[in-house]
């Protein structure tokens, strides 16, 4: 007990301290599945909790190929030159390793993860969304615990994992490749909905004055969106960026850092936050609800009354209240 009192304490001290070795050692207990990894775990960010370090938290999503690696060793790169600290985390639940690229590989960005004052994380072999989703909002609060100023959390664009980090981000950046005007509705209206700023990458040599155009179709449908109140004139928008040549990312982080600090004026900054905390509470006992259906016991009672039910000895309505209130008790 005391002994394990003390390594908590020690382990606090160095994510505080900025220790990335420390940090990247409390971001693979968040990983862990074991017991009393969760609970150090627990302790660990409860403990943290009260250090009320805030860093801006920035989802990047895009199909494989787009450019994000490229984009966040630049954009990174950037941002560290300013004097910021930066982490990337990776989020790839299907852990598909698509085009042979594996999110927040280290050697996609090789320069960024040199940087002291850099973090880089890729995603963890693991496939279940909920698991994913604690794990990474967990290691988002273990970076802004250990003074990180901006967490660049790269997801791929298939799947729930963007809806997933979006709702766990303070901005969301969806990066698009130039296209004509068919490929443009391949992009989901619900995505494009989440998005603060639609990044056309690749605009440079040949792809540029294609890049322009895509942009402003982009915008063009940006503008068909319903206000959202959260958002100032202007937002979202869309913006043509270079990752390659390094170009319009200045820009693109004048337009996030303006964003944020509006929605913080407003009260908007906060109160999404609150929502997202309100939103993860919420399906975290969701899921603990349907994790306890799983267990040996509750899963037996389930198949009898099922089968009762299918009998038709049994009414599904009688059956639910008798497994609800009889069976998942623990
Ligand atoms: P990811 O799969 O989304 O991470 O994409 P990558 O960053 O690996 O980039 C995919 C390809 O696009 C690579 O060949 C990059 O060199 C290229 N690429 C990335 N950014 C740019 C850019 O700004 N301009 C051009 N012309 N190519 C780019």
């Amino acid at each position: 007990e005391a002994g394990q009192g003390a390594e908590l304490k020690s382990m606090k001290d160095s994510v505080l301290a900025g220790d990335r070795r420390a940090l990247a050692k409390a971001i693979t207990m968040a990983e862990s599945s074991r017991k009393e990894h969760r609970e150090t775990t627990s302790h660990l960010l409860g403990e943290l909790a009260g250090c009320n370090r805030q860093a801006l938290r920035i989802g990047l999503s895009g199909t494989p190929g787009v450019g994000k690696s490229t984009f966040i060793e630049a954009f990174g790169m950037m941002l560290i030159e300013k004097g910021l600290k930066v982490a990337v985390l990776a989020v790839d639940p299907s852990s598909a390793r698509s085009g042979g690229s594996i999110l927040g590989d280290k050697t996609r960005m090789e320069r960024l993860s040199r940087e002291r004052n850099a973090f880089i994380r890729p995603s963890p072999a693991q496939s279940q969304l909920g698991g994913v989703a604690r794990r990474t909002r967990e290691a988002i609060d273990l970076c802004e615990a250990a003074g990180f100023d901006v967490v660049l959390i790269e997801t791929v664009g298939v799947g729930q994992s963007e809806t997933m980090v979006a709702e766990m981000c303070d901005l969301f950046l969806l990066l698009l490749a130039p296209a004509g005007g068919d490929e443009l509705q391949g992009v989901k209206r619900g995505i494009m909905e989440m998005a603060d700023i639609l990044l056309v990458n690749k605009a440079d040599g040949d792809l540029k004055r294609q890049a322009v155009r895509t942009c402003a179709d982009y915008a063009g449908a940006l503008r068909l969106l319903r206000k959202r109140p959260q958002d100032p004139q202007g937002f979202p928008k869309a913006m043509t960026v270079s990752a390659i040549e390094r170009n319009g990312l200045d820009a693109a982080w004048d337009e996030m850092t303006a964003l944020a600090d509006w929605r913080r004026e407003n009260g908007h900054f906060d109160a999404r936050r609150a929502e997202q905390a309100r939103f993860w509470f919420e399906a975290e006992v969701r899921d603990g609800l349907l994790a306890r259906l799983r267990d040996p016991g509750p899963k037996q009672a389930m198949a009898d009354l099922a089968a009762q039910v299918a009998a038709g000895t049994l009414s599904p309505g009688l059956a639910a209240r008798q497994m609800l209130e009889d069976h998942l008790d623990r």
